[in-house]
């Protein structure tokens, strides 16, 4: 059995899902797992296709004190105890920069031009290389393939990609790059087989996790998204504040006398739901919380959704669906109600009872624009590119694959 592993390594864990490859292109996943806790409390677990607990552990700390060694773990588990050599390895790679605009096998010479956008994602970039790295040492002939989450919004009218600065710092790379591109991909392909003939048209993908932005498409090409430089910009996010007036962090500079490290944790880790809300990142605990700080963090939320809707809108020049997806979108009734409530003056009308089930199109048969749930999945869409990279490798030896 041909086997795909998708990788999606941060801070201090390391995401891991196995796909078979089945007939006709077709992929099954068939485990979802995680090493967590790395350097601190290292514990790895595993489920299998029907959520089976497959594997729950803990190590001492020395065990698996980076990412190179959570993947040596993680791997050798894969291998020696329930059999899974993969064919590939697919990578979540947070910032392509302005040359990647698709997925890419990954040679010495790629991790070298990717090892240059460290700077401009200085949190996610060098753990996203650290198993890159360690598996090319390690297995060189085992095919990697990097899928960056800017790739996708590499569609844009370069108007939309720049900043008012000096033309110097956009050719350094100083741009609206848009992330989360391998969800909006996902529900960009998803779409034609929910709704053919709005896929063709104008709309706005709300991807509501943790992490939050929404992109602007049209016939399925990303036109315009709400985050830019870095993944700081746009909706406030778990622990981010989205927008914010660059003289805020001057500001923090100045007069609070924080370093650039300091406001860069402090902007990444201590704002946005937690910083507001004093309570919490989790939208969960915010619905439930009869604290008036709660209650303004969730307003603000969908405040800004709306007003960013608005921004996209224009961009757009109209509008024909509005699609929710991620965490939030895919599971918060409320929150759902209340952004279709911003949205009534767009031509948004929720059912209720459509939406209390959480079903696919949640939006009246009366209502001017359409509003569906699309749950996304990053991970398939990566094992999709490595297997479609795979087959049209030269030496492919899995080539009797068709892949669409
Ligand atoms: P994600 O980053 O897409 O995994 O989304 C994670 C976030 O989704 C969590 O931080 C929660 O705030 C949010 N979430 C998950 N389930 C729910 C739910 N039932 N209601 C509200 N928020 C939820």
């Amino acid at each position: 059995m041909d086997t795909i592993l998708v990788v999606n390594a941060g801070s201090s864990s390391v995401k891991f899902q196995i796909f078979s490859v089945e007939g006709e292109g077709k992929l099954r996943r068939l485990i979802k797992g995680q090493m967590d806790g790395i350097g601190s409390r290292p514990r790895l677990r595993a489920s299998g296709a029907d959520n089976d607990a497959l594997a729950d552990r803990v190590y001492p700390i020395e065990a698996v004190p980076d990412l190179p060694a959570a993947m040596g773990i993680a791997g050798g588990w894969l291998r020696d105890e329930l059999r899974i050599s993969p064919v590939a390895v697919g990578h979540r790679v947070v910032h392509g920069g302005p040359d990647f605009d698709r997925p890419v096998l990954i040679d010495h010479g790629v991790v070298a031009r990717l090892e240059r956008f460290v700077a401009l994602a200085p949190l996610h970039q060098p753990h996203n290389l650290a198993p890159i790295r360690s598996l090319l040492a390690n297995f060189p002939a085992l095919p990697q393939v990097a899928c960056f989450d800017t790739a996708f919004h590499r569609t844009h009218d370069a108007v939309a990609d720049y900043y008012a600065i000096p033309h110097q710092l956009h050719a350094e790379g100083v741009r609206r790059y848009g992330f989360h591109g391998l969800s909006y991909e996902y529900v960009a392909k998803t779409l034609p087989q929910v709704a053919p003939e709005i896929a063709k048209g104008r709309v706005i993908v709300a991807h509501l996790g943790s992490g939050a932005s929404m992109c602007a498409l049209k016939g399925g090409r990303s036109t315009e998204s709400t985050m830019g430089f870095t993944a700081l910009d746009g909706l406030p996010m778990g622990t981010r504040p989205g927008q914010i007036d660059p003289g805020v962090v001057l500001y923090l500079i100045s007069e609070k006398g924080m370093s650039a490290s300091k406001a860069q944790n402090f902007l990444y880790r201590d704002c946005g739901l937690k910083g507001l809300s004093g309570i919490s990142n989790d939208m969960r605990e915010l619905e439930t919380s009869e604290d008036p700080k709660a209650k303004l963090a969730v307003e603000y939320f969908v405040y800004r959704i709306g007003l960013n809707a608005g921004m996209l809108a224009a961009a757009l020049q109209g509008l024909d669906a509005f699609v929710f997806t991620a965490g939030i979108g895919e599971n918060s009734v409320r929150i759902r109600a209340r952004i279709a409530e911003q949205l009534r003056w767009l031509g948004v009308t929720l059912d209720e009872a459509e939406n209390s089930r959480h079903a696919r199109l949640i939006s009246r048969s009366d209502s001017r624009i359409p509003v569906y749930v699309i749950p996304t999945d990053e991970e398939l869409m990566i094992a999709q590119h490595t297997l479609s990279l795979l087959v049209n490798r030269p030496s492919s030896n899995v080539r009797h694959v068709r892949v669409s």
